[in-house]
């Protein structure tokens, strides 16, 4: 099969697309219409090599920049991110089957945040001197070296802008490896750093799948590995990057807890379940697929969220701005995530709405599936233990904070969770006993630059965004410096 416009993206490389030796290709889809949209180089021996060689010798430059210059360049990258919005919105509309309406409103825009953040806290940092005795020493806060960044398929172009923002801030150099679902996106913020003025070789882009994953993990002239994706995965990351004791960052899957107590706003609490579970078709690491709701407001709840989920999303062409809910990232994923809904009716659990493929007029070969809500299920479900990463929220009933708090808890994962309370000690003290790396209270999925984000227990190790964050691309040296004869007994 050939693309309709005989397009091959290439590796990016020291500033260009590099061409590989082995010939090897591999096909990326359109999620919504099942067409090919173009096929990509797989990085080969030679595109390691140059990747890695280009890497370094960046490094030798942009680490000894002035932090200032640093973060000048890096905010050209920003301004040319919003320059270029709606085209760069297009493109990962296409790659990953999400709406156009939320990909022009956040995708880009959350991306260019972070690096703003980023580029605006470069030249703060600093190290600290003290004496000890007659003698002192400083620290220096130093870049690591190459790090690599590996991404996920569903936020393409915010997660390398996520992992290259605090790397590149702090003076090091990055090599990237999308999703091989969703290439273009890293392959775009590659492009707009060049024209940016960022150095060539400074955040090289390198195509493939888990072998060329593996290959980053493993090499020895790669100091770190931030690393965004399945829990199963990140453990494969992590025992890779064991071999040379590089640093990690984990940025895992979720199975988040929402708890809606009786006295919360329903419409509100509607609002926070419905983005937490059916915001990018579902495919959202912190989705609270388990909407724990208080027993005295169940009823009430259900009927609205059911006039609403029915009433309010909009499936259809993703390009169509009216579009408020896309499809599945790929036959396959489609096909996982209907087994968990066969797996719902199976044990037991009620459909409120949904339950089903679907076929949109407006793209009829998609992947789509409807919004699904699963009611009166109860916690040992398959479908409430497993990351389903789809639109299947699962509805609980509970009766009390505590009971509800250990139910919440009762997992692996500690991604997310979210309280829906009108009585602040009751919503801040629940908050404090949930085992989750992000609370949110009365909101549900914003994330700000400069909110930390990352995971508990098995969702992730490391934190991304936030000023801590910037510390995890820098190792600190002490400088002892003596002011006396050094006195020795030999
Ligand atoms: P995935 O784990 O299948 O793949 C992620 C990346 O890892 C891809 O680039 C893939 O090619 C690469 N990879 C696969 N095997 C590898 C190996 N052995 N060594 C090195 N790299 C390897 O995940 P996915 O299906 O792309 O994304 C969905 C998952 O990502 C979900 O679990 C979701 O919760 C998670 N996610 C987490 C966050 C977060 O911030 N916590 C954000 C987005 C997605």
């Amino acid at each position: 099969m050939k693309p309709k416009n005989n397009e091959t993206l290439l590796n990016f490389i020291d500033g260009d697309f590099a061409a590989n030796q082995s010939g090897k290709t591999f096909d990326v889809f359109n999620p919504a219409t099942g067409e090919l949209l173009y096929v990509v180089e797989e990085a080969d021996k030679h595109i390691r090599e140059i990747a890695i060689d280009s890497a370094k010798r960046a490094f030798k430059l942009w680490s000894q920049r002035p932090a200032v210059e640093r973060s000048r360049i890096l905010l050209c990258a920003v301004s040319e991110l919003r320059k270029r919005n709606n085209e760069l919105a297009r493109i990962e509309c296409l790659d990953t089957g999400k709406p156009l309406q939320e990909t022009t409103e956040v995708d880009v825009a959350t991306g260019a945040d972070v690096l703003e953040f980023f580029a605006c806290l470069a030249p703060t940092q600093t190290g600290q001197q003290q004496s000890v005795g007659d003698d002192f020493y400083y620290t220096r806060k130093e870049p690591l070296g190459i790090c690599a960044g590996i991404g996920a398929w569903n936020y393409p172009l915010q997660i390398a802008c996520w992992k290259s923002a605090p790397a590149l801030a702090a003076g090091n150099t990055m090599i990237f490896k999308p999703s091989e679902k969703t290439p273009r996106g890293a392959t775009e913020l590659a492009k707009v750093f060049i024209d940016a003025g960022v150095p060539p070789g400074v955040f090289n882009v390198v195509h493939g799948e888990a072998e060329v994953g593996a290959w980053l993990t493993g090499h020895k002239d790669i100091a770190k590995v931030s690393f965004t994706g399945e829990v199963g995965t990140g453990r494969k990351v992590m025992e890779g990057s064991a071999s040379t004791l590089k640093d990690v960052t984990m940025e895992l899957g979720g199975k988040s807890p929402l708890l809606v107590f009786d006295d919360a706003d329903i419409e509100e609490a509607i609002s926070g379940a419905m983005l937490g579970n059916f915001y990018s078709q579902g495919e959202v690491c912190t989705n609270c697929t388990r909407v724990y709701v208080h027993d005295a407001i169940y009823d009430t709840f259900l009927v609205r969220l059911k006039e609403r989920t029915e009433q309010n999303i909009i499936t259809g062409d993703p390009l169509d701005l009216s579009t408020n809910f896309g499809a599945m990232i790929s036959k396959e994923h489609h096909d996982l995530v209907m087994g968990y809904i066969q797996k719902g009716k199976f044990e037991g659990a009620k459909l409120l709405t949904g339950g089903d493929s679907f076929s949109p007029d407006s793209a009829p070969k998609g992947y789509f599936i409807q919004p699904t809500v699963f009611i009166d299920c109860t916690d040992n479900m398959t479908i409430c233990r497993e990351e389903i990463f789809g639109p299947v929220m699962s509805v609980l009933r509970f009766y009390d904070e505590d009971e509800v708090i250990r139910r919440a808890n009762d997992s692996a994962m500690g991604l997310a969770a979210g309280v829906m309370s009108k009585d602040i000690r009751r919503a801040h003290r629940v908050a404090q006993q949930l085992q989750a790396g992000i609370c949110w209270i009365n909101s549900y999925g914003t994330s700000p630059a400069e909110m930390p984000v990352g995971g508990f227990k098995m969702s992730g190790v490391g934190r991304e965004n936030g000023i801590e964050t910037l510390d995890q691309y820098t190792q600190t040296k002490s400088v002892y410096v003596g002011m006396i004869k050094l006195e020795s007994p030999f």
